[in-house]
């Protein structure tokens, strides 16, 4: 009996690493299954496109409406990307969102356009207020686990719609503003619709004009 028992844990034992296999493939595959720009409205797939000082922007100018769509990883805009932990933390967090409120003014949207903003939509794991249960975990992790706390990522998406009554006076948005105030924002990957068509477009600090 003792004989069949440790034949059958060698068997066993085989199959068992296997199974231990699989973790690292998917996460293998996680890595490279974002590089299409798809399925912005999932915040879990959208972890793809995350690279730190790269956002996304799409811009749709089309009848006087005007619609933006940011997408970028919370270190491009934060400095960090963990659940906040500490007073100044939280402080940076809701001095963010209310500054992410203000989309006419962060994208210096010309006054002679006559914009209305519609109320943004802000979506981050940062901004959902958690029950203790979560910060009690967040508490533990930074003291216990430091190294895999690094490991952390989150994605900031702001979705902005402007009316606007003089849609002529959109000729360009000078988007300096962006990467002046966000120090850790290095570079906008634009997808522009507009009445020229549709462009895409690299932006940094030193090309920062969107032309419609
Ligand atoms: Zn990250």
């Amino acid at each position: 009996m003792r004989l069949l028992l440790s034949a059958l844990s060698l068997i066993l034992l085989p199959l068992s690493v296997l199974a231990a296999a699989p973790p690292h493939d998917h996460a293998h595959e996680h890595a490279h299954a974002h590089s299409e720009h798809s399925a912005a409205a999932a915040p879990a797939a959208s972890l793809g496109s995350h690279q730190h000082g790269v956002a996304q922007l799409d811009v749709v100018l089309e009848a006087g409406e005007l619609q933006i769509d940011w997408h970028t990883p919370a270190a491009n805009l934060l400095g960090f990307e963990h659940a906040p932990r500490t007073a100044a933390e939280r402080q940076a967090v809701q001095q963010l969102q209310a500054a992410l409120q203000e989309g006419a003014a962060l994208f210096a949207l010309p006054a002679a356009a006559g914009c209305t903003a519609a109320t943004p939509s802000l979506n981050s794991p940062l901004f959902e207020t958690h029950a203790p249960a979560d910060a009690t975990h967040a508490h533990e992790h930074e003291h216990e686990h430091k190294p895999a706390a690094a490991a952390e990522h989150s994605d900031i998406q702001a979705r902005y719609r402007f009316t606007c009554q003089q849609p002529a006076a959109l000729e360009s948005l000078n988007l300096e503003g962006l990467f002046v105030r966000f120090a850790g924002l290095e570079r906008l990957q634009v997808q522009l619709i507009g009445p020229a068509g549709q462009q895409g477009l690299s932006l940094d600090t030193r090309h920062s004009q969107l032309r419609f």
